[in-house]
């Protein structure tokens, strides 16, 4: 091997080092960024299921009844920690052993930690 191959294989492994660095530097926060939101989707689906078990019923209400929960935005979690059904005027308190009670304008099951555009304050 003559000093101008010895150059030329020096260079192209160069380019080979770089190139790989490149794509693992490129790839790897978009891999972490997938795993991350696999993560979350994994999380929010245990919770909805959680959830969902200490509020039973949620799913066999009529189509009507899910339509007027969409409407106002109900859900189980406030997304404003002082804005929760049982701080509503509109909340009824649970009627059985489980945690959730009832609400004057949306149908079913709700969380005393859930909330809807509907909130309004209790005195
Ligand atoms: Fe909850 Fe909305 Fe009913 Fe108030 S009106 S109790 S925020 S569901």
């Amino acid at each position: 091997m003559n000093i101008r191959q010895s150059r030329r294989n020096l260079l192209i492994s160069t380019i080979k080092g770089g190139l790989a660095l490149a794509t693992t530097s490129v790839l790897s926060p978009i891999l972490l960024s997938s795993c991350k939101r696999k993560e979350k989707a994994s999380e929010a689906i245990n919770a909805k299921e959680v959830l969902a078990s200490l509020c039973p019923g949620q799913e066999s209400l009529s189509e009507e009844d899910k339509m007027v929960r969409k409407s106002l935005k109900y859900v189980d979690q406030t997304p404003q920690a002082d804005k929760t059904c049982d701080n509503c005027k509109l909340y009824t308190n649970p009627r059985g052993d489980g945690p959730c009670g009832g609400c004057q304008v949306v149908p079913g099951p709700i969380h005393p930690k859930g909330y809807c555009s509907a909130w309004i304050r209790r005195m």
